[in-house]
């Protein structure tokens, strides 16, 4: 599971071009966001990313947002 860490991404869309899934959807606000039910945990867009702004995290973790 994989979240943008808002802080450090600096909204060059490179994660939504590789996304093979089209998990990666930009929002009203310009940021960017993983919509976890469409990622299919392939890790590219954690490895194209310039800025290290795509975090792997457990699912715990995610439960406890
Ligand atoms: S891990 Fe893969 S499927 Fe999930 S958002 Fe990143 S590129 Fe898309
Ligand atoms: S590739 Fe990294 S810096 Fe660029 S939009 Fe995606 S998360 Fe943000």
């Amino acid at each position: 599971m994989f979240r943008i860490n808002q802080e450090r991404c600096s909204q060059c869309g490179e994660c939504q071009e590789i996304c093979p899934c089209g998990a990666i959807e930009q929002q009203a606000d310009d940021s960017f966001m993983i919509d976890v039910e469409a990622c299919a945990d392939c890790a590219a867009c954690q490895s194209v990313c310039p800025f290290e702004a795509i975090d792997e995290i457990s699912n715990d973790e995610n439960e406890a947002q």
